[in-house]
This record gives C-alpha cells, structure tokens and sequence, in this order.
C-alpha cells in the first residue's frame, strides 16, 4: 500500500444500497485521493450490491439476506472481495482493521447493534441512522466518548448544527433550531390528512430519500426523531430545541448563542453535502456540485409547525421529556406503524394513534441498559403490531 493510500479514510458502509448509501459512493467516486470503499453491505438488493462491489472494489461485501449469499458469491468470485451475509455480519464487519469510519446509512433499529460494536472498536462514525441516537442516545454517546470516538452526522440539520459549532468551543449554546421542509402534506387539513394515501405521501416536495424517512417526514416524526437526535448530539435539554417549517430547505438549521447571536448553514438541499463533510471532517473537500443561486430564491421563509394535526412531533417531545426507554418506545412503535401504512393496513393519521397508544402502555424503566432497549424494542413491536391487527383496514 502506497503511503497516499494509507492516509486515505477508509469507508464502511452499512446500507450502501439505500438513498444515503448510494449518494456516498458518488461522493468517494468524486474524491478517490480522499476516500476508499472498504465495506459495503446491504439487506437484500443483491444485484445493486454486487454491482457496486465491481465498481469499488472493496475488501469485503455483507448481504444481510442469507438466501442471496451464493448468488453473491458466485457474481464476485473473479474477483478479490470478501463475501458475508447475515446480521451479524455487520457486527463483525464493523471492528475490521481496515476500516478508519463507519456510515450508518442503514434504516431504523437494525443500526443500534453494529454502530455499539463500531465504537467499542474505536471507529468514527459518520452517523445518518438517526433511529440509532433515539432508541438508545445516552448509552452510545457515553460509549462513544469512553472509547474516544467521533459521531459525526450526516443527518442535514445536524451536519448544520456541527458546522456552525465549528470555533465555538468554549461557547454555551442557547437554542438550536432545527429547519423542517413541512413534507408532502404542509398546509393540508384534518379531512384531507384522514385520506392520505401512501402515494402522495411518498411525494416530497425537495428530498428523494427511503420510503421510512419520507413517511417520517410526511408525519413530522422525522422532525421528532431529529430533536432527540439532537439532545444526545449537541447535549442539550428538549426546551432548548426548537423547530421552524422552512419550506425551501435552504437553511438547514441553526445555532443560538447566549448573546443572541444566530449562526446558520445554508445551501442547496442536496445530502452529498453532509456526507462528504462528514467523511472529510475537518476539511473541506472541493467538489463541483451545483452552487447556490440568490436569483432562484427570491424568498426564504418560516412558519410555525402545525403540532395540532401532526403530532408526532408532540410525542417525540414528550417521550425525551419522559426519557429512559420511553424514545426506544416512539422508535419501535413507528417503524411497525409506518410499515403497517406502506403495506395498506393502516391509515395516515393513525400512524401517531399507534405510537401514542405505544407510548401509554408500556412500562417505563428509567435507567435502561442495552438488553432494556433490546426487550423495550421487541415488546413495543409486538404490541404496536397487536394494535394494526385490531384497526386493520
Ligand atoms: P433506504 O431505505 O433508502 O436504504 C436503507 C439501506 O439500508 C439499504 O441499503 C438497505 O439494504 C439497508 N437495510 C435496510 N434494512 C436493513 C436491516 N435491517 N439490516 C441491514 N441493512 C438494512 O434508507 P435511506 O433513506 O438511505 O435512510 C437511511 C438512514 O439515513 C435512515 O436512518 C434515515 O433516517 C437516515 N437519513 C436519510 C436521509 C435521506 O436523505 N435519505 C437523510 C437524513 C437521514
Ligand atoms: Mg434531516
């Protein structure tokens, strides 16, 4: 290995199929003195993943589904890439030598458990999985400081949050305030909401992303899983996280400071910018993705969030208020609800009665340990699955 080479940061990439994963790889396809593939793993898109291990080339490739391994394995026998499959895979994957940092571009609570052995294995982290920091915030970010790890996100707000804390050090923050597009359904009524179908609600006005993450959006739940996400990057208490609809999504969040001043990041929505900030961290890395025209946004503007009808964001709030395994519960009790919707079985507003109904009955344990997250995921899942029964459409 050439000493070029080694100063390269090497790149594990759990999910490298989905929306972020993909937008990664164009990023490393665009800065190859900088960055390498080293992993790339996916759950079951095995004709993209083998496609992308032909065109990176890296060490090795997990696919999660075991009934896709051979025929993983026989695509990529000509060539010198490790094949894994199985969950975990990704565990093990994670602790490699070789790698310098993980991107969690995986979705929901599948993340918790590879990103756990990543830190205790000493690797940064280029966090986009912000399910990851809901479920189980305190516990990763202590793990992480113990072995002396970096979280950087990927998430655009929180990217913008990092960015503007950039010489800030010594500085208290007053208020972060996270930017919010509204999604597909900003401005519609209760009678419109009760009808929602999953087609326009897969409809966002300036994000192509995952189908979980753009039903998030849809129900304003991606903004609350985005203050817990937050409160564990930025250690600051809910009431200091605030949320404005900003419809461009040119701004992509700001900092308050206890002299009043507002520092904001700004740009086109586009992730290959947080990704590559990320990755690159602390430099810059010159690229030439489209600039920013003043001409084409004559008008930037904010509203409030309408809490009333989507009240999701509500219930996030309410369960970091509440704290403990309570936001382990709001996580697992969407992800089968959003589910349940995006397989018809369910409709649009009774995504939140589910969460909420969740949030009530289960038991609260005030200082979880992992296997409390484990055990809180698993009971919500079934219960939240108990309820879509019930209300089956
Ligand atoms: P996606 O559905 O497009 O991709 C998910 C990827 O993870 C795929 O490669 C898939 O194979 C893999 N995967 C899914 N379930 C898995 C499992 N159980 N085990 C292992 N691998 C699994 O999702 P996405 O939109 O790229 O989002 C990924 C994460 O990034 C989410 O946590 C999301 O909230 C976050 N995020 C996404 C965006 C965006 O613009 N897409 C922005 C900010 C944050
Ligand atoms: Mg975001």
């Amino acid at each position: 290995m050439s000493e070029k080479e080694i100063q390269k940061n090497r790149v594990a990439i759990l999910g490298s199929t989905g929306s972020i994963g993909k937008q990664t790889l164009e990023v490393i396809a665009s800065q190859k003195d900088h960055l390498v593939a080293e992993v790339l793993t996916a759950q079951s898109n095995a004709d993209l993943l083998i496609q992308q291990a032909i065109q990176f080339q890296p060490n090795v490739v997990v696919i999660v589904d075991e009934s896709k391994y051979n025929y993983v394995l026989d695509a990529l026998n000509p060539y010198d890439i490790k094949v894994f499959s199985g969950a975990n895979a990704l565990a093990s994957v994670v602790s490699m030598e070789t790698v310098d940092i993980v991107l969690t571009a995986l979705v929901g609570y599948a993340g918790l458990h590879p990103t756990i052995e990543a830190i205790k294995a000493g690797k940064n982290i280029a966090l986009a999985n912000k399910e990851t920091l809901v479920v189980a915030g305190e516990l990763v970010t202590n793990l992480a400081k113990e072995n002396g790890v970096n979280i950087y996100p990927v998430d655009s707000e929180h990217s913008a949050i990092f960015q503007c804390l950039a010489g800030e050090f010594h500085n208290s923050i007053e208020k972060i305030i996270l930017t919010a597009s509204g999604g597909p359904f900003r401005g519609r009524d209760f009678e419109f909401l009760s009808q929602a179908t999953k087609e326009q609600a897969l409809k966002h006005p300036n994000w192509d992303m995952g189908d979980k993450i753009t039903i998030d959006s849809a129900t304003l739940m991606n903004k609350g899983l985005e203050v817990i996400e937050a409160r564990w990057l930025f250690g600051v208490t809910p009431d200091q996280v605030e949320v404005i609809v900003h419809p461009q999504s040119i701004i992509h969040s700001i900092v308050q400071f206890e002299d009043g001043s507002m520092k904001a990041q700004m740009g086109l929505p586009d992730m290959k910018l947080p990704i590559q900030y990320a990755l690159g961290y602390p430099k810059r890395l010159a690229n030439d993705f489209e600039r920013f025209d003043f001409t084409r946004y004559p008008e930037l503007t904010f509203e409030k969030a309408d809490n009333k009808l989507f009240r999701s964001l509500d219930l996030a709030y309410n369960s970091l208020r509440q704290g403990g395994n309570m936001p382990c519960v709001l996580n697992a009790s969407n992800e089968i609800a959003v589910d349940a919707y995006l397989n018809d079985h369910i409709s649009f507003l009774q995504i939140s009665d589910i969460v909420e109904t969740c949030l009530q009955k289960s038991s609260f344990i005030s200082t979880p340990v992992y296997e409390d997250y484990v055990d809180t995921d698993i009971e919500t899942r079934a219960k939240a699955k108990e309820l879509v029964g019930k209300i089956r459409l």
